[in-house]
């Protein structure tokens, strides 16, 4: 799986964001996050395919987004949660570019969603997948 160009499942995704908090929540889609990132003086580690931050001036939420995602990219997600994430199974929920897309926003909000911070990583997979899943029933 890989995915070209996220903003075309942005119609989706702002459906799935509204559907899981009543707060404002910006969308953003970019060609690479840790570059965003740096071009606007914000700390970072890395350069994951997502990342949630605080819009300074309006207090929106935002999730960040890389516009396109490549299969070794995904497939290092998937990696992660099935060995040293709990989910050793994930990659049979997780099949589509849709359902994919869905866990990593649903991941970054609930870093938002429950002020949880970088060493929750394992809190925000649980709430995201619990609602993917609840999603694809
Ligand atoms: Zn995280």
């Amino acid at each position: 799986m890989q995915i070209e160009d996220v903003e075309t499942h942005r119609g989706e995704l702002e459906v799935l964001l509204t559907r899981h908090t009543a707060h404002a929540v910006r969308l953003s889609v970019v060609p690479d996050v840790e570059q965003w990132s740096r071009d606007h003086d914000l700390p970072g580690q890395g350069n994951p395919i997502a990342r949630a931050l605080v819009h300074r001036a309006s207090g929106d939420w935002v999730v960040l987004i890389r516009r396109s995602i490549g299969a070794e990219q995904i497939t290092s997600v998937l990696d992660g949660l099935e060995l040293f994430g709990g989910f050793p199974r994930i990659r049979q929920s997780l099949t589509t570019p849709t359902t994919f897309l869905n866990y990593l926003v649903l991941h970054e909000l609930a870093h938002l969603a429950n002020d949880w911070d970088q060493s929750c990583e394992r809190e925000c997979d649980e709430w995201a997948l619990e609602r993917v899943l609840q999603d694809e029933r």
